[in-house]
């Protein structure tokens, strides 16, 4: 089944899907399988006719793979609920760029990081809905260097540990400290591309557990507050995986 496309002149992508017969009782899921390129007649006719396809990307050894397989139905779940019922060109972009940074992920047998990438593609989501954290510089005194920083939740922005220690006000607003290297970090992942991150991975063996942790605290207080709700698949992520 063919869900979705992006057009490009006379040419279209398309992401391919397949139903996957459930095993157990709880109905069947649908599973990205290949990213096509087709070529359509059109003619007269508002019916278009298929004139040429090709599978440019088999993404079938994602599924094959526990790991990529559960961060699949997560990015899923998240465009679904980000999208709000109308899937815009920038949610499909997301999809298929996250679904090739994956597909390097395996390829570069880079077990073990795959919280980076789940973490740029929470990024790059809330970009997609004009809800992206400001971290570039203290939104008070304008600094970008500091070593210690702390993003303030109400305001979802950053401030530098010299202007939240001189203003009384910001201790009293729920915020979390985040040091330099983490917040470097969120800088890269936020203007990197997904497919350069896996492909200069090496430059991340410093991300730790409590890097992650940070981030993903912000990430996903961002997004849930935008969802209105948690988002179920991460739940299970983190029963199988951590
Ligand atoms: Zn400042």
């Amino acid at each position: 089944m063919i869900a979705t496309f992006i057009t490009e002149h006379c040419s279209i992508s398309a992401l391919c899907y397949g139903v996957k017969k459930s095993a157990k009782n709880i109905g069947s899921d649908l599973n990205i399988t290949a990213k096509l390129s087709i070529i359509v007649d059109g003619g007269k006719s508002e019916l278009y006719r298929l004139h040429e396809s090709l599978i440019i990307k088999d993404y079938s050894i994602l599924h094959n793979n526990l790991e990529t397989s559960l961060i699949i139905s997560y990015v899923k779940e998240v465009i679904l609920y980000i999208s709000q019922g109308s899937m815009s060109d920038e949610c499909l972009i997301l999809m298929e760029k996250t679904l090739d940074a994956m597909l390097l992920y395996v390829e570069k047998n880079c077990s073990g990081l795959i919280n980076i990438l789940m973490r740029a593609f929470e990024i790059k989501a809330l970009s997609i809905c004009g809800i992206a954290p400001a971290f570039k510089r203290c939104s008070i005194c304008q600094t970008t260097e500091s070593q210690n920083w702390y993003y303030i939740f109400d305001i979802a922005t950053v401030i530098c540990k010299n202007c939240y220690q001189n203003d009384r006000k910001y201790k009293t607003l729920y915020s979390q400290n985040i040091t330099k290297e983490t917040l470097d970090i969120i800088r890269q992942l936020k203007h990197s591309p997904l497919i350069k991150i896996v492909e200069n991975i090496e430059n991340y063996k410093h991300y730790s557990k409590d890097i992650d942790k940070d981030i993903r605290y912000i990430t996903m207080s961002r997004l849930t507050d935008y969802i209105g709700h948690s988002i179920k698949s991460l739940a299970v992520i983190d029963s199988i995986l951590l």
